[in-house]
């Protein structure tokens, strides 16, 4: 099944309507287009040209049979195949030391084999979704936002190979991603990745009766919240908060075991520090805490 990116969202909220419609079970693949709506492409286009109002695209949103509100929705990602060329920009006043970038520098990078080509350099492309998220229970967030529900998430481990979980809290979850990187450093500090369109190939499963306040990645290795607040000291605070009540709850250990757990074996590590919120995340090894344990305590 293939899903042309022709429906996009620029908001996730409760009153979106579907535009595309899929089972529990469904192995598809998405189109989605570069977080510039693949604009910064066309010849001689230049800041000046760029029309706001198709920034943050994501293709949705897809209605998935048998999702209701209180289940999960678990989203696998099989793959992802990044187009033969992306962008990626400093902006006046945007990204992190905001004041140093006063002038805009665009650069169109090519991929290819697998390596983007930047100022001489080959390097490995690692794709990976900038936005995906289903809508939240209320308000009208816009696509460049993160939050409970996913959105800009702007996290390098959302990869092939891993497995998103998000809280359902809309009938069909109506899910919904795009601004895909060919290539990202965590902080995301100029503001944005290798923008690049992509074809996501994933695979959606309903876990019924199972609640979840904050999205949960699971990787090869590790398993994790993403967290997003206002600031930083906020993301952080919450996001280790949200990660020590999770130890706690599935292990069945005190706050202060989940404490010490924590202190010894998770690593603090910052997703994206440019978006309206920011994003931060607390890997656990699989091996203290596999998913079923998770899943199974929620
Ligand atoms: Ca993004
Ligand atoms: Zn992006």
């Amino acid at each position: 099944m293939f899903l042309k990116g022709d429906k996009v969202i620029y908001s996730f909220n409760p009153q979106m309507k579907e535009e595309y419609r899929v089972k529990s079970g469904d192995v598809f693949t998405v189109e989605t287009h570069d977080c510039f709506y693949q604009q910064f492409l066309k010849e001689d286009f230049g800041l000046e040209d760029l029309d706001m109002e198709r920034v943050n695209p994501a293709t949705g949103p897809i209605f998935v049979e048998g999702a209701e509100v209180g289940d999960i929705l678990k989203v696998e990602i099989l793959d992802i195949e990044v187009a033969d060329r992306g962008v990626a920009a400093i902006l006046p006043g945007m990204g992190f030391l905001a004041d140093t970038n006063t002038e805009e520098t665009i650069e169109v990078i090519p991929v290819e084999d697998g390596y983007a080509k930047l100022l001489g350099f080959d390097i490995k492309v690692k794709p990976m979704i900038g936005v995906i998220g289903v809508a939240p229970k209320e308000g009208d967030i816009p696509t460049d936002t993160p939050g409970a529900h996913g959105g800009n998430l702007d996290t390098k481990d959302i990869m092939a190979g891993s497995t998103l979980y998000f809280p359902v809290a809309k009938e069909g979850a109506l899910l919904a991603l795009g601004d895909c990187h060919g290539l990202m450093g965590d902080g995301e500090l100029g503001v944005t990745g290798l923008e690049i369109a992509a074809h996501v190939k994933l695979k959606v499963d309903v876990i019924k009766d199972k609640q979840l306040d904050w999205p949960l990645l699971e990787t090869k290795e590790d398993v994790m919240l993403l967290v997003s607040d206002s600031d930083i000291q906020g993301a952080l605070e919450l996001g280790y908060g949200e990660t020590r009540k999770l130890i706690e709850r599935s292990i069945g250990c005190s706050w202060n075991e989940a404490g010490i757990l924590s202190s010894l074996a998770v690593d603090a590590r910052i997703s994206q520090l440019v978006n309206p919120f920011i994003t931060v995340r607390f890997p656990i090894s699989k091996k203290i805490l596999p998913v079923d344990r998770i899943l199974e305590k929620l």
